[in-house]
Parts: structure tokens; C-alpha cells; sequence
């Protein structure tokens, strides 16, 4: 049996959850949400955890970067070959908030979240 203790990050509340695995990894228990939710969160976060991927491009004849943002999460293993994607785009002004600047970034379209 595996032991792990999460916050909760649902809410600010901030539960501590307790959570326990099976030797196959499966959750027999989550114990310290106050709400389903937390429950949920744990599951998630131990099975599948995703991320909101927050970070910038480059912009072609600036040095000044776009903030951008995923618009769904994305897995959190795949955060790393994510940026490198990111890392790799060079968006032309003029971009205004929401416009879509990347597609299917492992499932998620890739936003800008300022005004060039
Ligand atoms: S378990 Fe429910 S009440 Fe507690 S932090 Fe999570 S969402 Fe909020």
C-alpha cells in the first residue's frame, strides 16, 4: 500500500487529502476532502495529473516576448516536449488576446493571453 498526501487546489480551502494505492496502483482511498471535488482532484492528480502550460513566444521583430497559455491542461509528462514546441514558434504581429497561435499541442490549442 502506497500513502501520499496532496492539497487540494480546487478551491481555496486548500484541503489536505490522504490517498492510498493498491500494490497496482489503483486508489482504495482518499480521506480529508470536505467535497467530492477533492476526491476527484486526487484521483486525477495521482492517475492523470495535467497542467496549464503558462509561458511565452517570441515575436517577430521584438525582443518582447507574447505571454501565452494553454487553453485546456495538458499531461503533465508531456510539458517538456510542450516548451520545446513553444520554444521553437516565432508568432508575426499583429496577436490579440485568444487568438489561437499553436493547434493540438498534445491536445490543447496553444492562446495568447496579451495584445502584441
Ligand atoms: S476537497 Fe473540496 S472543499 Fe476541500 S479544497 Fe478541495 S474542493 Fe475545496
Amino acid at each position: 500500500m502506497k500513502t501520499t498526501e496532496l492539497t487540494c487546489i480546487v478551491c481555496p480551502i486548500g484541503c489536505t487529502l490522504t490517498a492510498e494505492q493498491n500494490e497496482n496502483g489503483e486508489i482504495v482511498s482518499v480521506t480529508g476532502n470536505t467535497c467530492p471535488r477533492g476526491k476527484t482532484y486526487a484521483e486525477n492528480e495521482l492517475l492523470h495529473p495535467v497542467r496549464t502550460l503558462t509561458t511565452t513566444v517570441a515575436v517577430k521583430g521584438t525582443t518582447k516576448p507574447l505571454p501565452v497559455k494553454t487553453d485546456t491542461p495538458i499531461p503533465k509528462d508531456k510539458l517538456f516536449d510542450a516548451m520545446q514546441i513553444v520554444n521553437s514558434l516565432c508568432v508575426e504581429a499583429p496577436v490579440r488576446i485568444g487568438d489561437v497561435l499553436y493547434t493540438d499541442l498534445f491536445g490543447a490549442n496553444l492562446i495568447a493571453t496579451a495584445n502584441t
